[in-house]
């Protein structure tokens, strides 16, 4: 499994950490967490690795950026051949752009996003699991605008 998570105690963030065979978290700054033995199950964490907790969604490992990128230089060559009277060509590459898009998003992998600390679980199985939903979403967002609020008040 790759892990990819902020440190809850610096907010420093670690990209892409391999944990084959690592049994605790580290950072820098000497936040520590031990990885439970029984985290996997059917070659899916069965928790979040740095809260412990057990609500993830699965999400597509899609860099943000890349689909806007590719509609865009495709949107730019298309119009280029319309402006030299060549529709077809126009439509044609309008048409590989969205083959293209459609093909990276099938083709890219599945990670695992913590709904309360969105660390990313990527290299895991995510056979069966739950997509995303609002609602849970939404749930942890109160949950952690309420902890801000008692943080504040002490
Ligand atoms: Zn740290
Ligand atoms: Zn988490």
């Amino acid at each position: 499994m790759k892990l990819s998570y902020r440190c809850p105690q610096c907010e420093q963030p670690h990209i892409g950490q391999q944990l084959a065979d690592a049994s605790s978290l580290n950072c820098e700054c000497g936040w520590s967490r031990t990885i439970p033995a029984d985290l996997m199950h059917d070659g899916r964490p069965t928790q979040c690795v740095v809260c412990g907790n057990a609500d993830l969604w699965r999400q597509k490992n899609f860099p943000q950026g890349w689909g806007v990128l590719i509609v865009t230089i495709g949107a730019i060559i298309s119009s280029i051949f319309y402006a030299y009277y060549q529709p077809l060509w126009a439509m044609g590459t309008l048409m590989i752009v969205a083959l293209l898009d459609m093909g990276l998003y099938i083709w890219m992998p599945d990670v695992l996003v913590c709904y309360r600390c969105q660390s990313r679980h990527a290299d895991v199985s995510t056979e069966g699991h739950p997509d995303f939903s609002h609602e849970l979403f939404e749930k942890y967002r109160q949950e952690a605008i309420r902890q801000q609020q008692v943080e504040r008040k002490d």
